[in-house]
């Protein structure tokens, strides 16, 4: 399934208060249980793709941001729902440990970077044009659609307009890894001018 029409059939859209960049949140199903869509009687059928949030559950990670400095910390919680049965086992892990056992340390990764970058939009960047500007919808399509993100890289006027080393458009190309952290990056320098080692205009 393409990221258009995973946002189109899974996602809804909401803009919290305080902060001038929507967040995606998964799609409950519309009846009583509100039950993931991905969960079947056996279990998630999306197992070895599930989110960061399912890998690190019954932890959560928040960001602790320091006011005066800027600087900011990952904070983890542990308290466990009362359904949640891993709290019968014996088996006692740190949450560094716990992220390898679940192979979440990549989503963590990209959960932290992508936190850091939401609390940029503590603040307005947008001005008169607003969420429904042309430059929002890019930075939603960096941050959320990585598909129509891809050919949009590629082609469009993109790489004519931004310079980008030839090993790094590479890279992009081939991971989808490194074209979240590269529209990150391009979300920075082109929203809030943040200047960038890697896209020079
Ligand atoms: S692990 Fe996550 S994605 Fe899978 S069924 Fe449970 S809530 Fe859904």
């Amino acid at each position: 399934m393409d990221s258009d029409r995973f946002l189109e059939s899974h996602v809804d859209v909401v803009l919290r208060k305080g902060n001038y960049f929507p967040d995606v949140l998964l799609r409950m199903a519309a009846n009583e249980s509100r039950a993931c869509p991905f969960v079947s009687d056996e279990g998630c059928t999306v197992y070895p793709d599930r989110p960061d949030t399912c890998r690190t559950f019954p932890v959560e990670h928040g960001m602790l941001l320091n006011d005066r400095t800027g600087a900011s910390e990952i904070i983890s919680f542990f308290r466990p729902p009362d359904f949640c049965q891993g709290k019968h086992e014996d088996r006692a892990l740190t949450v560094a440990q716990w992220a390898q056992d679940q192979e979440a340390d990549t989503y963590n990764q990209m959960t932290a970077r992508w936190a850091a970058i939401r609390t940029l939009f503590q603040k307005d960047p947008w001005g008169p044009e607003g969420l429904n500007g042309a430059r929002a919808k890019m930075a939603f399509m960096a941050a959320y659609n990585i598909d129509r993100f891809r050919d949009f890289v590629f082609q469009s006027s993109f790489l004519k307009r931004y310079r980008i080393k030839r090993t790094l458009a590479a890279k992009i190309r081939a991971s989808d890894r490194q074209l979240l952290l590269f529209g990150f990056e391009w979300i920075r320098y082109f929203v809030w001018g943040i200047p960038s080692r890697n896209i020079r205009a």
